[in-house]
Order: structure tokens, then sequence, then C-alpha cells
């Protein structure tokens, strides 16, 4: 441990494992777990967990391991799995070889279910799902015990077997444990352990035609695979005492490892959902480009946005482990985003809304190669030669006919400098028949090559430029936010509305053809860049080509989190 580190008070799920440990319990074994249902793509409250589970692993020197919750063979798919491992890995993370899942454990699942029907602690219950729900009681009223729940042993052990082997309808019966109608915790109110599915599943095939419950193979797995602190988000407080209930049942031995839950807050963030079944939805109904379309907040979105690894691991570490619910501000991961890239983000110029300008006192056909530092925050990152010649274009918005007083760029009698280059003024401009400008006439002082005056004449603006004839042509896409609202989806009085669709941001996509240095042709897909004052972009790993290329716009350079600190 680094001293920032070791001074850093603990957050409260690290005190737990510290004081475990102490304590000599589990002979001071660590080991978690990360337990992603393979029904979706991971999102950025996937990371914290991430980071949480992986992190806890590596600081008391136990291990973490990476299981795959596939109790559920309706929505699952091998796509989701192998999507999980690539983000899991790329977020910097090493589960111990190999992969675990729940599948895994079916049979054991199966026997240990056949040793509660043995016990008297499960019966078969032919009731419909309905039935079940309607006598399940409420809150305030405790539920009604089944007609079935006396069903002899021997009965009960025959229906499952043959549940098993598929001999009955999907929905005609399920397995209960039988615990307490009365319970005021409803999930103790005789939970379903076992359904009939006639599902083919990704691993197990067709072999069963019964699956366990999440609730019934969560604890055993992590009981199977010896976990020793089970960390998981706040809805399963409530489960915990049945979780409880079925470890007491196997019989664990003192001096065996028995998993410990703890609670924490999910990570919420504004302006952003990430309920798996709303972003399946967004995929499906192409409201955007896939998974990883780089306005998702999935990990391989924000991937192919140019979101790096280490600053969203960065803002787990900024957003911390919370015991209650709270929503973080989205400026803070673009914050994190920004500390990153400025520090490792090579910068290049480059002109998304282009105006021609003409340095009339320049010789025709003469190129100076310029050199332009590549990284003020990293020396070691070098310099590079951009070439000056007669035409360049610049922004169209650093130059104003008419400017008001606070404008510090580019107008008729105004001299600025171009980044790198030469102090220049501009003579004249020449419009179009509707009066628009098309180009600015200049002259450049020759004494100030690189960007300064020998005389010490300062001038009030810098600009980023492109030479005409050596400009490459690029698709900049700039994204924005994909929500208009900070709570989407919620109802009123929580900002959105109730339906999340309606308040997409029907710009939160919009594409500039761009002219940027030249340079620039060497960019491969996934390499990160700053266009000075324009903001950080990455090349698309998807749709860039050599000749054809496209950026994304990661984020613009204002950083409204830095901003909102300083207000207080
Ligand atoms: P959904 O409810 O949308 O299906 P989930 O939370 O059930 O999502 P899982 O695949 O079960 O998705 O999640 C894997 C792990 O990640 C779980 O341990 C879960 O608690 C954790 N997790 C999911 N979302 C968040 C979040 N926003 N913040 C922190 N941890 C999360
Ligand atoms: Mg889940």
């Amino acid at each position: 441990m680094t001293a920032t580190e070791e001074t850093k008070s603990l957050d409260f799920i690290r005190q737990i494992v510290t004081d475990d440990v102490n304590s000599g319990k589990n002979d001071g074994a660590v080991v978690t777990r990360f337990p992603p249902e393979p029904n979706g793509y991971l999102h950025i409250g996937h990371a914290m967990s991430l980071w949480l589970n992986f992190g806890i692993g590596h600081d008391f020197k136990g291990h973490t391991n990476l299981r795959f919750d596939d109790t559920n063979p309706i929505k699952e798919e091998q796509e989701y799995i192998d999507a999980i491992k690539d983000d899991v890995r790329w977020l910097g993370f090493e589960w111990k070889e190999p992969e675990h899942y729940a599948s895994d454990n079916f049979q054991q699942l199966y026997d240990w279910a056949i040793k509660l029907i043995r016990d008297g602690k499960a019966y078969i219950d032919d009731q419909t799902a309905d039935e079940i729900r309607e006598t399940r009681g409420t809150l305030t009223a405790p539920g009604t015990e089944s007609p079935f729940r006396g069903r002899p042993v021997e009965e009960n052990i025959d229906l499952f077997e043959r549940m098993k082997q598929g001999e009955f309808p999907d929905g005609s019966r399920v397995l209960r444990a039988k615990i307490d109608m009365t319970s005021p915790n409803m999930n103790l109110r005789d939970p379903v352990m076992y359904r009939i599915l006639h599902a083919t599943h990704h691993r197990t095939g067709d072999a069963w035609c019964v699956y366990p419950t999440y609730d019934w193979a969560h604890g055993q797995t992590d009981y199977i695979e010896g976990i020793t602190h089970s960390i998981c988000t706040l809805e399963f407080e409530i489960h915990r005492p049945l979780y409880d209930w079925y470890l007491d049942q196997l019989d664990i031995a003192a001096d065996q490892i028995r998993p410990r839950q703890i609670e924490f807050a999910r990570l919420n963030l504004n302006y952003t959902i990430m309920s798996k079944r709303k972003l399946l939805q967004l995929v499906k109904d192409g409201h955007v480009d896939g998974w990883d379309d780089p306005r998702m907040p999935t990990i391989s979105g924000m991937r192919r946005r140019g979101y790096p690894a280490e600053a969203l691991r960065n803002l787990c570490d900024k957003a911390g482990v919370a015991k209650r619910e709270r929503v973080n501000d989205i400026a803070l991961l673009e914050h994190s985003v920004r500390e990153v890239l400025n520090k490792t983000s090579p910068r290049f110029m480059a002109v998304l809304d282009p105006l021609k300008v003409t340095i009339s006192n320049w010789p025709e056909g003469e190129v100076d190669q310029l050199d332009a530092v590549n990284n003020p925050e990293d020396d070691s990152a070098g310099t590079r030669q951009v070439p000056f010649t007669k035409t360049i274009y610049i922004e169209r918005s650093d130059f104003m006919e008419e400017p008001p007083g606070k404008f510090r760029r580019l107008a008729p009698g105004r001299e600025v400098r171009l980044r790198w280059a030469y102090f220049i003024t501009c003579t004249d401009v020449l419009k179009d028949d509707q009066g628009e400008v098309v180009e600015v006439l200049c002259t450049y002082d020759p004494e100030t090559r690189g960007g300064d005056a020998p005389d010490g004449r300062k001038v009030k603006g810098t600009i980023h430029w492109v030479s005409v004839d050596h400009a490459l042509e690029a698709e900049l896409r700039l994204y924005d936010r994909l929500f208009l609202v900070e709570n989407p989806g919620k109802p009123p009085p929580d900002a959105g509305t109730d339906d999340f669709l309606s308040n997409l941001n029907p710009d939160s996509l919009t594409t500039v053809k761009a002219k940027l240095e030249p340079s620039l042709g060497e960019a491969k897909p996934g390499d990160q860049v700053q266009f000075e004052r324009v903001g950080y972009f990455c090349v698309d790993t998807k749709d860039s080509a050599p000749g054809q290329l496209v950026f994304n716009r990661t984020v613009p350079l204002r950083d409204a989190w830095a901003k909102l600190q300083k207000k207080g």
C-alpha cells in the first residue's frame, strides 16, 4: 500500500473485512465474487461492484471469482458472457481462472433440495403462480398455507423427480421451501425454489426441466465457491434472512467457510439509466446503435467512446461505498475522464466548421513546417511538424466581422496568434451573394514564427488552424447526453415522466465533416487525442478506416465538475 492509501479511511465494507481478518475468521482468507446474470452487457454500475469486489480481493491478498448467475435459461445468451469477460478484463480486473457458472452446481443444488424435502423443509405445490401470489399475504396481513403443504415426503420426492424429467408442463408445479407463511418478512413465506421450464440452457442443454430460483441458487453457490464476503446491493438486505435459513439447512461445519453477506448502495448517475431491461429496449428498438453505442452507459459503450478504464475505476473511488441510495452527478464521471485524458492524450488541430483564410503576403506554393508540442503535460511525448501554407482553415466561430467587446479572436483590423505558427492580421473579408463571409484575407508577420513577437507585442487570442492543401477530411461524431432529464423515466415530481423513452435527447448525436492536420493520417482505431480548444476524441473502433477517418467525441474540454467545485 502507498502512504496515501494507508491514510485514507476504510469504507464500511473494508472495515468489516478487516475486522474479520483480524479476528482470525476463516483463517484470514478473503474470497469475493462478481456475479453478473448474463442477460445484458455490463454498465457503469457494474463497474462499481467490480471495483469493490476485485479491490477487496486484491487488498486482502485473497482472490475474486467471476461467476455467471445463469439460472434463467430464457434470457441468457453466450454473446453476453463473452462481452462481460471482455469488459471485466478491459477494466483491469483479473478473476481467478476458471470462471464459474451457477449452472455448474445444478446437480448439487438438486441434491440439497432433495435433502430439504427429506428433512420436511420443502414441498411440491400444485397451485398456479397466481394462486401462490394471492395467498402470500401482504406486508400487514399474513399469508395462507398451501393445501399441498402437508404432502408426504415420498410423494414430494417422486413429483420432484418427475418434474425434473419433464413429465409436467411449465407452470404446473413448483418446489417451495416450508418456512413460515406468517413471517413479517415476505421472503420467508414459503419461497419458490424450483420452477418447471422446458427450455434449452446455454450450458446444460436439455438435461434439466426444472431450474432453481435466484434466491435458492445464490447463497448456496457462494458457499460452494468458498466465498467469505458476499457483497451485494441493498435490495438484497431483505433476502438475507432467507439466504441464512437456506445455509442453516446445509449443516455447515464450524470450521467451514460460511459466506457473510454485506449490502451497499448501488451507484446511480443522473441523466443515466442502468436497468438492463431498459438498456435492452434501447438496443432492440434501435434507439441506439447496439450495446456499445458510445452514448450507452455500458462499459463497452464507454470504451468505444474513449473513456479510459482508469477513469472508470477512479470514478468508483471518488463516488465511494455508501450505505444509503444516492445519485452521483454525471459531471463527476466526465471530470474523471478528462483528468486521465489530459495527461495521456496527444494534442492536434482540427477545424470543425471551416472558414478559409488567405495570407496575402505569403509566397505562393511555399510550405513552412512548424514544430508543435504534442502534449504540454508530458515532455516525453515530443514534438511533431505541422505544415503552414498560403491558405488555411480556421473555425468559423473564431472570426466575427463586427465583434462584441469581449471577443478576443479574429476580426477586421485585429491581430491574433495562429497556434504554433505566426501572428496574422485581418485586412479584408470576401462575401457571397447572400452576404455570408466566405473567405478572410490576412497578412502575417514573418518575425513571429513559432508564435512570439520579438518586440514583445501581445495578442489577445490564439486560434487553431489547418493548411488547406494538407487537410485530411474526417467524420466527427459529437455525442451529447442520451437523456434530457436528470431522472429519466421517473414519474413527476422527479423531473422526468414515467416513460423513459420520451426523455430521450433527439440531438444526442450530431455529425460534422472536419478538416484535420495531416499527421492524424496515422491515427489507429482506439487512439485517443485532444483537438485543441475543441475536446477529447478517439478513433472509432468499428467504423474508422484508412482514408475514411471517424472520430468519436469522448468529452468536450469544459469541465462542469471543476466549475461546480469552485462555486462550492
Ligand atoms: P438488473 O436489475 O438491471 O438486471 P442487476 O443488478 O440484477 O441488474 P446483475 O447482472 O445481477 O445485474 O449484477 C451483477 C452484480 O453487479 C450484482 O452483484 C449487482 O448487485 C451489481 N450491480 C448491478 N448494478 C449495480 C449498480 N448500479 N451499482 C453497484 N452494483 C451494481
Ligand atoms: Mg441481479
